[in-house]
């Protein structure tokens, strides 16, 4: 039978960039307008990629971020595969964040690079954008890591975010993660 591969991302981001938003359309198909999450949820979604089965358990790290001192702590960490980290592109501040939140990782798990996605959020909101996407995209060249733009309100590149993610951690650590 076929071997199903579990994998742990985590998704961090400032306050209301968007995160539980993307992550409940990528694993249940809808766009909630005002979603409350008082503590950390983990989500389950089996993916298919590249014929290969993935059993996803996305953790949203909502209500974590309180300022840029409490970003992370060890229960974040600890066993994730791969990283998710949003900027609104209607948020500079959100995207000043995403550089101070990718050291905290780095120096946390004593690592050069870690399978990481940068995504840009809420492109949908043309009008109000303060990030442009070459920024996002340098940003992701200078770590290394891959970048993508969406919008969870109109189902733009979500999944793409999570098949993003599960390449990168292939492409990074593909012996340390087999089953
Ligand atoms: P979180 O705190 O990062 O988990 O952010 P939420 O998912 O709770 O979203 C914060 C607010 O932004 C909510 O009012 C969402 O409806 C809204 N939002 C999230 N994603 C999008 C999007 O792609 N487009 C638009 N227009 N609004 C969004």
């Amino acid at each position: 039978g076929d071997i199903l591969k579990k994998r742990k991302i985590a998704v961090l981001g400032s306050r209301s960039v968007g995160k539980s938003s993307l992550i409940i359309q990528f694993t249940e198909n809808q766009f909630i307008d005002s979603y409350y999450p008082t503590i950390e949820n983990t989500f389950s979604k089996g993916v298919n990629y590249k014929g290969v089965e993935y059993d996803c358990d996305i953790i949203d790290t909502a209500g974590q971020m309180k300022d840029e001192y409490s970003i992370l702590n060890s229960k974040h960490a600890i066993g994730i595969h791969g990283f998710v980290l949003v900027y609104s592109v209607t948020s500079r501040n959100s995207f000043d964040m995403i550089q101070i939140v990718y050291d905290k990782i780095i120096n946390f798990c004593g690592i050069k690079e870690i399978p990481c996605v940068i995504v840009g959020s809420k492109i949908d909101l043309s009008q109000s954008r303060q990030v442009q996407p070459a920024e996002g995209e340098e940003l992701a060249k200078a770590n290394r890591a891959a970048w993508v733009e969406t919008s969870a309100k109109n189902n733009i590149n979500v999944a793409k975010v999570f098949e993003l993610c599960l390449a990168e951690i292939e492409r990074q650590a593909p012996t340390k993660t087999e089953p």
